[in-house]
């Protein structure tokens, strides 16, 4: 949606020790503490904070609420490019093709690097 204001992104890799539907569960919980509430929000809209689960090691899964390797990922330069900065070389587990060469395909979208400021 772009009628809405600038929204920060960003992409982290983490080790876990729950399975996929308990890391979704615990991902919503954290958004839910801060200060989300689904029932109020249009979909693709502002949010105070959206945690989405792009990719749970080499797994294809199709569970009730949760897809992985995240369907929109390749089409979205919020995604691709912070996803390049940690993994360059990081390919889609289905079909092979690395992420970073879907790049190229999702210029113009208006992402910046927001520089860090000195605390
Ligand atoms: P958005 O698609 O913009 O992230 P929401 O955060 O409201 O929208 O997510 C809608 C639903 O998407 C969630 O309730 C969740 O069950 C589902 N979902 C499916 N796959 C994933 C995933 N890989 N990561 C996070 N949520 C997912
Ligand atoms: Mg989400």
């Amino acid at each position: 949606m772009l009628d809405q204001p600038d929204f920060l992104n960003l992409v982290a890799r983490g080790e876990t020790g729950l399975r996929p539907l308990e890391l979704l569960a615990a991902t919503q919980s954290v958004e839910a503490r801060f200060g989300r509430d689904r029932s109020r929000e249009r979909s693709k809209g502002p949010r105070t904070l959206d945690i989405d689960i792009l990719l749970y090691g080499d797994e294809i899964l199709e569970l009730p609420g949760l897809s992985v390797p995240h369907p929109g990922m390749r089409e979205r330069a919020f995604v691709l490019v912070p996803l390049a900065e940690i993994a360059p070389g990081l390919r889609h587990p289905a079909d092979g093709l690395t992420f970073a060469s879907f790049i190229e395909s999702v210029s113009g979208q208006g992402i910046y690097l927001r520089a860090a400021r000195p605390v």
